[in-house]
């Protein structure tokens, strides 16, 4: 802890830093739940790109039930909803294998499965609702380099979209800075880190049969495969694959050869797979932060935990993780407890360690088994569907899980 002033131009109760997904999702929360607060959000982007930009990034996110409420409440769902694709069921299969079990919304208490959106309207969305809140102090395309934590709150100090250095204090600060946190680390805070040697390649992709609402994992002895469904655009049929392969696989395929492999390993439950969005390829690892909670600081979203994405799972499980943290800072302030307390910061990480731990070992679980050749493991995860397809209790708790509809704190 460093005792040294740096002068100070600005003072905010929180301050959240990165504009990401989470952290407007986490701002907005903030400035809706706590009005007498003061909040800064700072973002090292500028401005996000609009949907009509050249470089769209049609990446998509499915959003369990429970985010669908976190998000009414912060106002935005309308919005997103409107351009939402419903899942109404989930098929889980092996390939080459008889094992196979399926969830559908006439199983489940709340309906619907979730909703699939377009990060860029998530984006967008977020931002837009982010600058419509006067009590919201945003600090957009400006870069936090350094902070100092001292008595009564943290120093940041700031690179400004202007060219100008500045410093501003909070009695919390939320770092949602996204995967590999830099600032974390400047704090000494390290990761456990497991590599899964697995890139995930992602893009949309075109078939000539309606989806009907059906997300699909698939696990092929080329890696796990999601398959979530898209509306149609111009009458087409649009799903948005996320598929799990080698690292040691060169990213170069030809479009053609990625659609052929495709085919053969899911098969024709979507009919004939005609052509291929723009495609990203991500690294993965299961990174975890070996602290979440300090005086002063609490990490936050892909900071704190960053997920394999085949099970979509990280921005349900960082929302979940928000709107715990808001309402203890709400019954902090009720109890004229500083925000940056440690007592608050751990109340609140005790509250979230069960579903942190079941979502996270689920995921990470699920996918050791199933892109596992070992015959044993084979023969085990064949087992398990089998007996989930048995047990629809069973099967309800793994879905509803799997669906981010877990605890809640
Ligand atoms: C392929 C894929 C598919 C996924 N699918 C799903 C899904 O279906 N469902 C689901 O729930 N989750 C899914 N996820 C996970 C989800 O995308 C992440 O959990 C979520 O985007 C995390 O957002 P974040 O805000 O924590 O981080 P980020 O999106 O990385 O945002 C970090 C922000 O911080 C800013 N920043 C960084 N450093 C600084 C700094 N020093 N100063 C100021 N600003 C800074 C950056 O500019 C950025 O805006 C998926 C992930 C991947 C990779």
């Amino acid at each position: 802890m460093s005792e040294n002033t740096t002068p100070v131009q600005a003072f905010s109760d929180i301050a959240v830093i990165g504009g990401g997904m989470v952290g407007r999702s986490l701002a907005l929360l903030l400035v809706k739940s706590l009005p007498s607060a003061s909040v800064s959000l700072i973002d090292a982007t500028p401005a996000p790109a609009t949907p009509d930009d050249e470089g769209f990034d049609r990446r998509v996110t499915a959003i369990s039930q429970g985010s669908v409420a976190i998000l009414a409440r912060l106002g935005v769902w309308p919005q997103l909803e409107r351009a939402a694709a419903s899942i109404h069921e989930v098929q889980v299969s092996d390939r080459g294998h008889s094992g196979w079990t399926h969830y559908d919304a006439q199983e489940d208490p709340l309906g619907e499965l979730g909703f699939v959106v377009e990060n860029t309207v998530i984006g967008e969305t977020l931002y837009r609702a982010c600058t419509e809140q006067d009590a919201l102090r945003q600090w957009q395309g400006t870069k936090v380099t350094a902070l100092d934590i001292q008595e009564g709150g943290a120093v940041l100090h700031l690179d400004t979209a202007g060219g100008t250095r500045e410093h501003l204090k909070a009695g919390l600060v939320v770092i949602a800075d996204g995967a590999q946190s830099e600032l974390a680390r400047t704090l000494g805070i390290g990761f456990e880190r497991h590599d899964y040697r697995q890139t995930a390649w992602v893009a949309n992709v075109q078939h000539s049969e309606p989806h009907q609402g059906c997300a699909y994992e698939r696990f092929t002895e080329a890696g796990p495969l999601a398959l979530l469904p898209m509306n149609d655009f111009e009458r087409r049929h649009r799903s948005a694959l996320v598929w799990t392969r080698s690292s040691d696989l060169p990213l170069d395929d030809s479009d053609d050869a990625l659609l052929e492999a495709l085919q053969t390993q899911f098969g024709w439950r979507l009919g004939q797979f005609n052509a291929l969005g723009k495609r990203s390829h991500y690294p993965l690892s299961l990174l975890l932060a070996r602290e979440q909670v300090r005086r002063h600081v609490v990490l936050m979203g892909n900071s704190a935990h960053f997920l394999h994405p085949v099970a979509g799972q990280g921005f349900n499980l960082a929302l979940r993780d928000a709107d715990v943290l808001v309402q203890t800072l709400s019954q902090a302030a009720q109890n004229a407890q500083p925000f940056g307390s440690l007592d608050v910061l751990e109340r609140y990480l005790s509250r979230r360690k069960t579903d942190q731990w079941l979502t996270t070992n689920l995921s990470h679980t699920f996918i050791q088994w199933f892109t596992s050749e070992h015959t044993a493991r084979r023969a085990t995860r064949n087992g398990a569907l089998g007996l989930m397809n048995a047990l629809p209790s069973l099967r309800r708790r793994f879905f509803r899980q799997m669906m981010g509809q877990g605890q809640h704190g």
